[in-house]
């Protein structure tokens, strides 16, 4: 069971949905074609899931991060998350770029301080993007509302 009164520091991927195919100037990573599809975002929050969920979910903020120019047009359907202090991140968008059928929208993509190929991938199905979470090292769990409490 997740501890409900804490704001966990930990791992978090982002599922994402593009319903139109849209050109996304990423800050200065450069502009990127992203065909309608659903997409994988794997990110960590040192500083608390919670808040970090909640921004991302939010229509409303300043372009800071790369995620930030695909949230600002792309739907969070669902966040998975998984707490403690490995680079989950990485390990994760390692392990999905093995799977095959997914692909990499935009090399670079959140991994400027590490060495990963990016930390977006691109499914080939919602379905294909929902199975990817049981083969993610550390078993990350769908985040409910309520584990913000
Ligand atoms: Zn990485």
């Amino acid at each position: 069971m997740p501890d409900r009164r804490a704001n966990p520091a930990g791992g978090y991927v982002l599922l994402l949905h593009l319903e139109h195919a849209e050109r996304i100037q990423v800050g200065r990573l450069g502009a990127f074609d992203f065909p309608p599809a659903h997409y994988l975002y794997f990110g960590s929050a040192l500083g608390g899931l919670a808040s970090r969920i909640q921004r991302h979910q939010s229509t409303q903020k300043r372009l800071h991060w790369h995620i930030d120019y695909l949230t600002a047009t792309a739907r969070v359907e669902q966040a998975w998350w998984a707490a403690g202090r490995e680079r989950w991140e990485c390990l994760w968008a390692q392990t999905a770029l093995e799977v095959p059928g997914i692909s990499l929208p935009a090399a670079g993509f959140g991994s400027s301080d590490c060495r990963c190929p990016s930390h977006l991938v691109q499914a080939p199905s919602f379905r294909a993007a929902l199975s990817l979470r049981c083969r993610l090292p550390g078993n990350p769990k769908i985040w409910r509302p309520e584990d913000a409490d």
